[in-house]
């Protein structure tokens, strides 16, 4: 794909992430996706060249970027072929704790996670019994004098067995408490190097792709009121802002995908002959290419602004969602278009696609599926009545 058409922004940063990701080859995560097993040497020269703290400050070791260079990083993680899925959760989760934890929470923790002897990789919001809606969660944390007492389950949590911290969301007064559905949660930042084994239970989920996904049960764990972000009950505005980096994040990701799939595809429709020509001169064959394409460069523009507002200090809310909405779609059109493109090799292993396309699906439900950013923008941008 000819780069020049579409806007490349920091590119020396994304030169550097191109030849770090050329040293995890097609055959590295093919292998890492038949085991489910998690990319360590991957996330460890990722933190080793400084890539996973470019948002956390200079002040406290990292190199104070903005998200739309956090973009681009995960932007070629995935336009190289590798997945950002293992450890893309450090940069949005350290942004809770940066913005609303304390001075002495943030020199404890952020240098260390800067340097990579802590791990923040695992995020814990989805529940069973509340699904979508957040403000239904039911693990609760019970004040008991210097600590809490938390019990409950939640399911989807990603990699937290290769984190040393997570963001939990929790409630700490009854939902019937309050007017305002949102209120009464908070945000304790759980060390999980304790409490596994002490009340909290992991148990690995396997899916469709290799994402180091767990359920966790938590069973009277003891977490020290020092472990509290910010006010109590005060949780759920503190994550919000979280989720509009990991959307724009994400919809980043797919834009990296789309372009590996557009990539591959043109390479593959140039160089494979049937009917004596290659097939790449079939219209038939270029155009959902250049459709692709189309639909890629479009989506990019979007989580372009959606990142630049963020970093000016906006909100973007209905920027971040819907980036992540036109990006997860385009994605997904140049996955199929892909795997079209190169008939029955398309879903050989050994070519990557197949792997890919199950990778990039999961963006139209995770972290929001598509009907709930919809939702958000028929009734908070064009004032459609509200149904739930
Ligand atoms: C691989 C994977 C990794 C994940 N990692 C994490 C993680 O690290 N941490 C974490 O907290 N969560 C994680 N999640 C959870 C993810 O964020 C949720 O799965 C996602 O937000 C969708 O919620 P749900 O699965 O509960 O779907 P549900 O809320 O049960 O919804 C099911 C379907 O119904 C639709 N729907 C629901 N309500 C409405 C409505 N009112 N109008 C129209 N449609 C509606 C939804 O759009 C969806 O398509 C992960 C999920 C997966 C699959």
């Amino acid at each position: 794909m000819g780069d020049g058409h579409l806007s490349e922004t920091f590119p020396e940063i994304r030169d550097a992430v191109r030849r770090l990701c050329a040293k995890f080859p097609g055959e590295y995560w093919q292998r890492l996706d038949r085991e489910r097993a998690y990319p360590t040497e991957f996330v460890t020269a990722l933190t080793e060249a400084g890539f996973l703290s470019v948002l956390i400050p200079e002040e406290y070791d990292g190199s104070g970027l903005g998200l739309e260079a956090a973009c681009a990083v995960l932007e070629e993680i995935h336009r190289s072929g590798s997945n950002g899925g293992a450890c893309h959760a450090q940069m949005y989760t350290m942004g809770t704790l940066l913005k609303h934890g304390s001075e002495e929470q943030k020199r404890e923790y952020l240098p260390k996670i800067a340097s990579g002897e802590l791990r923040l990789q695992a995020f814990g919001v989805t529940e069973p019994g509340a699904g979508t809606d957040t403000t239904r969660i039911s693990t609760f944390a019970k004040d008991a004098g210097d600590h809490y007492v938390v019990n409950g389950q939640k399911i989807w949590i990603s990699r937290a067995e290769h984190s040393d911290l997570m963001v939990l969301l929790c409630r700490t007064t009854p939902r019937e408490e309050f007017a305002k559905p949102s209120d009464g949660m908070s945000v304790l930042l759980v060390d999980m190097r304790d409490a596994v084994g002490n009340g909290l239970t992991v148990r690995p989920v396997r899916t469709m792709l290799n994402h180091a996904t767990t359920e966790l049960f938590f069973d009277d764990l003891r977490v020290p009121k020092s472990a509290l972000i910010g006010e109590e009950g005060k949780g759920f505005r503190y994550i919000l802002s979280g989720m509009n980096a990991e959307r724009i994040l994400i919809a980043s990701e797919c834009i990296g995908d789309g372009r590996f799939f557009i990539d591959k595809a043109s390479a593959y429709a140039k160089e494979r002959n049937v009917f004596g020509r290659s097939i790449g001169e079939n219209q038939g064959v270029q155009f959902p290419i250049a459709r692709a394409y189309v639909q890629l460069s479009a989506a990019a523009e979007m989580v372009t602004k959606a990142a630049r507002m963020f970093d000016a200090g906006e909100t973007a809310g209905t920027e971040a969602n819907m980036a992540k909405m036109l990006a997860s779609e385009a994605s997904w059109f140049a996955a199929d278009m892909c795997i079209q493109t190169h008939g029955g090799f398309g879903f050989a292993e050994e070519y990557d696609v197949e792997r890919k396309f199950r990778e990039t699906r999961l963006y139209q439900v995770a972290p929001i599926s598509t009907n709930l950013i919809l939702s958000h923008v028929a009734t908070h941008v064009l004032d459609l009545p509200k149904s739930f």
